[in-house]
């Protein structure tokens, strides 16, 4: 049995670059952009935008309407 270490990278190492398209942080995967979002913006709702291949961040404001 294998001990899983809470292991939570810095967000910002989650972004593997810019966009060469919209200049955002990009991320590879729908998980990483979220969890970047809420560790640098907690409190803040975010939504994963698909770029592409790229995942993106966006801020989510008035959930309803
Ligand atoms: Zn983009």
């Amino acid at each position: 049995m294998r001990t899983k270490r809470r292991f939570t990278p810095h967000p910002d190492k989650l972004a593997v670059g810019l966009c060469p398209d919209c200049g955002k942080a990009t991320y590879r995967t729908r998980r990483e952009a979220k969890r970047a979002a809420r560790g640098m913006f907690p409190g803040v709702h975010h939504r994963p935008i698909p770029c592409g291949q790229r995942w993106h961040i966006e801020l989510v404001r008035g959930e309803s309407r």
